[in-house]
Formats: C-alpha cells, structure tokens, sequence
C-alpha cells in the first residue's frame, strides 16, 4: 500500500524528518524564502497531509485546492490562520502544539519587559553610538520591574508561566482571564482574579497571552489605553490583532502610556510606521518560541500529530472532531 503524501511548508529538524520520512511520503518545501500562497496551493493539490506555519493561511481556498487533504498540523499553539470550521466540515482534521513552548515564550515576554522597563535596547544603541561618554546620575532612566504589579491578560499556559516568573521580582500578580483559575493556582502564583477594567487601572506591566478569536481582537482599544497608568507598560506577546495597532501608537504618543514591547502586529511582518521611531517602544520579530530546544519539539509534536493520525490513532493535539 503506498503511504500518504504529505507537504511540509518547512524543512524540519533533522530528527522531526528522520520520524516522519518513516512513515509517510514526505515532501518539504527547502527555499530559504517563505513559500508564496501560489506555490502552496500548488504543492498540496495531491496531498494527504499538510505541516504548515502561522503563516500560512488555512481557508477555503486552500481547502478547494487539496480535495484529498485529511489532516493539518501547525506547528504553533495559535490557530487563527486556520479556518477550524471550515476543515471541520470538510472532513479535515487539525492538530496544533500546545504545550511544548509555553516556558520559552514567558521568557521572550519577560524578556521585553525587562528591556522596555530598563531601556536596555536603548541603552545598546547608544553604548554602540560611539557618544556615550560615562556613568552618569539621571540618564537612562527606567522604571522598576521588582516589587511593581503586573497584570495578565489570558490566564492559561504562558499566562501562568509569567506569573511564576514574576514571583522572583516580589510583584504583586493581577489577572484576567476567560474562567477564574482554581484556587491552588491563584495561590502557588499568588494570583488575583479581577476584572479587566481593574487590571488596566492598577498594573505597572499589562502582559497579554489570550488566543486571537473574535472576542479578543482589538481587546486592547483606545478605551483600554486610556485606563492604563501613564506609568504603565504593554507587553504583547500574544497576537498582533489583540491591540489596535493604532491607538497603541496614538496613546504612546500622548504620553497616556510609557511603553510597549511587542513580538507580534496586527499585519505582519509590516510594523506600523509610528512605532518604529519610539524609543520607548521594544519591538521583536515574532521570536516567543524561537529557541533550538522549542522548536525542535515543536517540530516533532507537528510530525507525532500527522504520524497519529496517519496510523490510525487520535493525534494527541487535536483540535477538531471531523466526522470520517
Ligand atoms: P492557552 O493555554 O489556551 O491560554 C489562553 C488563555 O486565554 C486561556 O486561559 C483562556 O481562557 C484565555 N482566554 C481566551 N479567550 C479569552 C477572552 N476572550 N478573554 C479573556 N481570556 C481569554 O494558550 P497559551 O498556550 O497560553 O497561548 C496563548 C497564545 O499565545 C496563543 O494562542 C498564541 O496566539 C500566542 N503565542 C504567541 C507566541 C509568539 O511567538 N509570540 C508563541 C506562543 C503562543 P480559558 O482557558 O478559560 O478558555
């Protein structure tokens, strides 16, 4: 019996190959350059199986083009590129990779938070320019991070992972989210549940970790900008969608808030043109799970959930039930 095709819109890991070369008949698009939506709709006209990115959009277009497809992997935890009712209805099952990137992504957030609250890339820039000429009393000055309060919007995985990093700093820990976590959690975090509106008038440092849905998009509006302290710190490492791109650029501008740090926007890999000249604005290029280790794995959960299902077993990070 000859095995099922399936794309992979990147060339994985060596040791997410070796797994999956075994078991399917694998082709991997191997440019450098990201594929072009042309190519893709090219690529998986035969397909069984599709391994894409978060940059490649899953709708019915593409569903059109592979008549034969069964099963997508992403290799992400976010999944608003892929249109899950859509597969859902035609029979396509889809997989994701929670899980496996959660503490590397609290990293990457803490990560901004510390450099926009202690213009640490500033400071670079300027260490680099050739003019700093020493030490001195009253430059550079940033806000502290210890002892501050730090409100969490989306209280799951890596909501929770900041919370834990936050102990470390003694910060006091607010947060928001769809459901109240249980108690053992809010306590081994030292968490509080408050409602959005108080979070945004009380925190030092606003984190977000919510998926992109309907209900989330633009969560972070010129409404929610303004109950935030002047003093007060966005970090986005969530999805770009989350915050109105624009109003973000209009309340740092007028000085309603002191910062932000983001990893993602709301039309990647385009940067509003009004952040890219804020010095008081961090800005990363889509990296929260970019280390070696997470992506391998994230790599290999792709290649398990497509192997899963290809041998006839439930992928174990389904996110539909199609009926077969
Ligand atoms: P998760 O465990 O599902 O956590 C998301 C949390 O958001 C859940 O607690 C959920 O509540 C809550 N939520 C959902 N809708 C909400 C709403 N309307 N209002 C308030 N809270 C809401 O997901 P995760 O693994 O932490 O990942 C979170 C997101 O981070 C992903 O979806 C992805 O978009 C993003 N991400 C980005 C990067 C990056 O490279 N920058 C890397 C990884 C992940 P319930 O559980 O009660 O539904």
């Amino acid at each position: 019996m000859s095995k099922p095709k399936v794309f992979s819109t990147k060339a994985l890991f060596s040791s997410a190959c070796a797994v999956l070369d075994r078991h399917v008949d694998a082709e991997y698009w191997a440019e450098v350059e990201r594929i072009s939506r042309h190519d893709l709709l090219r690529h998986i006209a035969q397909k069984d199986g599709l391994i894409c990115l978060p940059t490649e959009k899953v709708d019915d277009e593409l569903l059109d083009a592979a008549p034969k497809l069964r099963m997508i992997a992403t290799a992400s935890v976010g999944y608003d590129h892929v249109d899950l009712a859509a597969c859902t209805k035609r029979g396509v099952m889809v997989s994701n990779t929670p899980g496996v990137l959660t503490d590397t992504t609290a990293d990457l957030a803490w990560g901004l938070l510390m450099a926009v609250a202690r213009r640490i890339v500033e400071g670079d820039a300027w260490t680099r320019s050739g003019t700093w000429s020493g030490f001195t009393f009253d430059t550079f000055l940033g806000g502290d991070v210890w002892g501050k309060t730090l409100g969490i919007v989306g209280f799951g995985r890596i909501g929770r992972e900041m919370a834990r990093r936050s102990l470390g700093f003694k910060m006091r820990v607010l947060y928001f989210s769809q459901n109240r976590a249980p108690e053992a959690i809010e306590r081994e975090l030292h968490a509080e549940f408050v409602p959005l509106e108080t979070l945004l008038h009380e925190a030092d440092f606003v984190s977000l970790h919510v998926p992109l849905l309907p209900s989330t998009r633009h969560l972070i509006s010129a409404d929610s900008l303004a109950k935030m302290k002047p003093t007060a710190y966005l970090i986005n490492t969530a999805r770009g969608p989350v915050v109105d791109e624009a109003a973000l650029v209009h309340a740092l501008e007028t000085a309603r808030i002191a910062g932000a740090a983001l990893d993602v926007y709301e039309q990647e890999p385009k940067v509003h043109p009004g952040l890219l000249s804020r010095r008081d604005v961090v800005l990363a290029p889509h990296i929260g799970s970019a280390t070696i280790e997470t992506r391998t794995r994230m790599a290999q959960t792709a290649v398990e959930n497509i192997v899963a299902f290809f041998s006839g077993r439930k992928p174990p990070n389904a996110l539909n039930a199609p009926a077969s």
